[in-house]
């Protein structure tokens, strides 16, 4: 899809429901994107989506949050920073963005509530979710023995035996949770080597719980009477087939981005995340993105946070030209972002 020129409809700025900028998304990018809107004197409205808080908020200890060394729990940090947010003026709701039409200016946002709003700009932080294994099995046994959320489900598996699968810091960190109530957990890693941060390796390694497959998938997983029972394998150097017997399987096998909204409006990578450049412009004009709707990269709490600030401030940017009654469909816009995808 091509830089979108943005026309105007008409609406002026008394519409009843006309904003400056409506935040979509609850997690750290769009807490901090409504926080800088709010600074800005923008007023601007965040729509949470049903995921309160994002990933983060199903995250029981962030240790590398910059500011907190005695770290802190994922709801205390999402509470932590909609309080900030508010506290300078952006107002929360609590409710699902289900369409935004970007091909008319200010664009329009509908929700499950039933509200349509008219909006001069829009920062999408809609955010990433678990991928799935998609092996047989796997939707039968979802919450009767799969899980996605050590956090949230660790609790039930006291005194049990479990699998995690993944290589990368979730599986290391949810991993060492998972000790604190499981009798023994075992990784099973599809290489030699794990993606997961050194810092996580060492404790993995240190931590007499929990015992390394290495070179392992899992093929299949079984229950009996509605609950987990076991896990089939195989040995990605060999072949070899196994069964593993086990009470719960927790997946961690990375995310993919939430771009329900996105298709045939925006240019998205291959993955499915939108595209942005230097300034967190999509490819409309007057749209931007932040956090892991856009980073296939770093992925961090703090990385998200930077990512919703710069979003925020290129808004601002972009309505003070549009107040000055410059062009909206900035042809140098347009030329900037295709030159950014090339560089890129
Ligand atoms: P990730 O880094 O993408 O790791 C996914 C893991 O799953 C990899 O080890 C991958 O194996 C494995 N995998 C993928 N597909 C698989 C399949 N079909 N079968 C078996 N294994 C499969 O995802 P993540 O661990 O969720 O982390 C996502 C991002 O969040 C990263 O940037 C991470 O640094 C960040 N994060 C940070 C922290 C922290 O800083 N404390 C905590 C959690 C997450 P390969 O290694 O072979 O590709």
């Amino acid at each position: 899809m091509s830089a979108t020129s943005v026309h105007s409809n008409g609406a002026g700025d008394a519409a009843a429901n006309l904003e400056n900028v409506i935040v979509i998304g609850s997690g750290p990018a769009g807490f901090t994107a409504g926080l800088y809107a709010a600074r800005a004197n923008l007023n601007p409205l965040l729509i949470t989506g049903n995921d309160y808080g994002g990933q983060v908020s199903i995250t029981y200890d962030i240790e590398n949050y910059p500011g907190f060394p005695e770290s802190l729990s994922g709801p205390e940090l999402v509470e932590k920073m909609k309080a900030q947010a508010e506290k300078f003026g952006t107002r929360v709701e609590f409710d699902y963005v289900n369409e935004i039409v970007v091909d008319l200016h200010p664009f329009v946002v509908r929700t499950a509530n039933g509200a349509e709003y008219r909006a001069k700009s829009l920062i999408l932080c809609t955010g990433a979710r678990p991928r799935y294994l998609e092996i047989p099995g796997e939707k039968e046994y979802t919450g009767k023995g799969i899980s996605y959320c050590a956090t949230c489900d660790g609790f039930f598996f006291r005194g049990k035996d479990v699998l995690v699968i993944g290589g990368g810091d979730s599986a290391a960190e949810e991993a060492l949770f998972l000790t604190r109530y499981a009798s023994r957990v075992r990784i099973l890693h599809r290489r030699d080597k794990f993606r997961a941060s050194k810092i996580l390796q060492d404790r993995v390694f240190a931590n007499d719980k929990i015992e390394v497959l290495w070179n392992t998938i899992p093929t299949a997983i079984e229950g009996e009477g509605g609950k987990v029972t076991a896990v089939r394998t195989q040995d990605t150097v060999t072949g070899a087939e196994g069964r593993l017997e086990t009470d719960g399987v927790f997946i961690f096998v990375g995310h993919i981005p939430n771009n329900d909204l996105y298709p045939g409006k925006f240019d998205l990578d291959e993955d499915g995340h939108l595209i942005t450049d230097r300034k967190l412009r999509t490819n409309v004009p007057g749209v931007f993105a932040a956090g892991e709707i856009q980073d296939k990269v770093f992925k961090q709490v703090a990385t998200s946070v930077g990512q919703g600030c710069a979003a925020a401030m290129s808004a601002t940017r972009f309505l003070e030209d549009l107040e000055a009654g410059h062009r909206v469909d900035l042809a140098e816009d347009a030329r900037e972002f295709a030159m950014a995808r090339v560089a890129a």
